[in-house]
């Protein structure tokens, strides 16, 4: 009973954050970095911010991940890190020889007001930045946003790296936003079988869910390349996959290098996942493969073998904006009842766009954006559900509540998959829908009398 604590009352609380759904700006801006083929995410700030990012993305994804810090110390503090920062980049493209760096800002270099795009200046003028290489960065200030904002400012440097050469290359710009390696894989594998070519950007898979090799790779091989990202402005379109990852980058590509884009829900569940594949079959002027359309009749299939079980089970969710978006969604089409919603990231759009999704219930749905955890679990004990969708935070509220839940989201830390299955997509979608029934179902074996234990449900 971790949380017994936790009152039954709700009042009113406009500074203070309890158990907050979200964690600091950094750690999206470095995940999206790694996302890049011989990038060396760069922290300009102190040593212990930057070993939180990297501790936080390793217990997510059993990787090592490595990334540079400006190691600031008092006189940093004081004085700002612009000398730090110089040094570091010699040293870096020194030593460890990266493609790029992705330098993102911390509280600390924020607050004295550092100011990346002018260090970059000065590091090109003094010639510290090698022929042929790159440095981009992106403002994470963390007492602003969430990770998920600190994720798109970098998606949108990444961005900035597009050129215009006036031939156009035949392909199509996805930025899949934050979702799992397995889930980048998984995209590229839907694209390649409909016949589409793309440039995925930033592209985690074969970095932060590779293989044991025995030989250490400073720089893994999957990641987008630097010649993709500046390819990227010479596309026929983009497709961003979430507003919140992935709408700013698309919008850039599109005001400055004319490539027209088209903002879509995460492909998560069947009318996203439909969504996708017919904005790519439109935008690839090519037919949906048979083999695809199989996949979809699998999801349906199961969706209806298994709807009493899931018809009018309600649900609690916690997590970053594009992800519950398409849950929601998702949890709706099953006949689901999303009663309790949370995420940690601001914006109104959010609650707005999970009431129109949820306008057809016979309830009100409680949301919350820039909530915390304490408040989705004061909703619970107010009005319990039957499962909880969300990180590994969840567990303690699943624990003192007594409900069944699923992991889904990040972080995850006590868990092992996610990096490796995806839940993106028609195949994803089956995948998510055995993690709830295995749940909903180890539930009602342990619940039933005798009389109605079931061996085959
Ligand atoms: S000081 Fe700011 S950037 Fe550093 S770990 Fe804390 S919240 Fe994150």
């Amino acid at each position: 009973m971790l949380l017994r604590h936790t009152p039954k009352e709700i009042t009113e609380r406009s500074a203070l954050m309890i158990n907050p759904a979200k964690t600091c700006q950094p750690i999206g801006a470095m995940y999206a970095a790694l996302g890049i083929h011989g990038c060396l995410p760069h922290s300009h700030g102190s040593q212990g911010c930057c070993a939180y990012h990297r501790s936080t993305l390793t217990r997510h994804y059993k990787e090592p991940v490595s990334a540079a810090t400006s190691s600031f110390t008092e006189g940093a503090s004081v004085f700002g890190g612009q000398a730090n920062m110089l040094q570091a980049i010699d040293n870096i493209f020194s030593v460890y020889e990266p493609e790029i760096i992705a330098v993102h800002t911390t509280c600390l270099s924020e607050t004295i007001g550092d100011d990346l795009k002018q260090i970059r200046k000065k590091a090109l003028a003094e010639g510290k930045i090698p022929e042929g290489k790159y440095m981009i960065s992106a403002s994470t200030p963390s007492y602003v946003g969430s990770h998920v904002t600190g994720f798109s400012t970098m998606v949108k440097s990444m961005a900035g790296l597009a050129e215009t050469t006036g031939k156009k290359n035949g392909k199509v710009n996805i930025i899949p936003g934050w979702v799992e390696p397995a889930d980048m894989e998984e995209i590229k594998r839907v694209t390649k079988m409909i016949g589409v070519k793309t440039i995925l950007f930033p592209d985690t898979s074969g970095v932060l869910n590779g293989p044991l090799s025995g030989e250490y790779k400073m720089f893994p091989d999957g990641g987008t390349t630097v010649a993709e990202l500046k390819s990227a402005g010479d596309s026929v379109g983009t497709l961003a996959l979430g507003e919140w990852c992935s709408a700013d980058a698309a919008r850039e590509l599109d005001s400055k290098n004319k490539v027209p884009c088209k903002v879509l829900d995460m492909p998560f569940g069947l009318k996203a996942t439909d969504r996708f594949i017919d904005a790519l079959r439109t935008i690839g002027g090519v037919t949906v493969p048979d083999e695809l359309s199989m996949e979809r009749g699998q999801l349906v299939d199961m969706i209806s073998d298994m709807h009493q079980y899931f018809y009018h089970k309600k649900v609690a969710l916690v997590g970053d904006p594009d992800q519950l978006i398409a849950m929601t969604e998702f949890l709706v089409t099953l006949d689901m009842w999303p009663t309790h919603i949370v995420t940690g990231t601001p914006g109104k759009a959010f609650e707005r766009r999970i009431r129109e999704i949820t306008k057809d219930l016979p309830y009100t749905v409680n949301v919350k954006a820039a909530g915390d955890m304490f408040l989705l679990h004061q909703w619970i004990k107010n009005d319990s559900v039957d499962l909880i969708i969300g990180n590994t935070y969840c567990k303690y509220i699943a624990r003192d509540e007594d409900l069944p839940f699923v992991r889904w989201g990040f972080p995850i830390l006590d868990r092992q998959g996610h990096q490796y299955f995806p839940t993106v997509g028609y195949k994803g979608a089956i995948r998510l829908l055995e993690k709830i029934l295995g749940v909903l179902m180890d539930r009602k074996d342990r619940d039933e009398p005798e009389q109605s234990f079931e061996l085959v449900m």
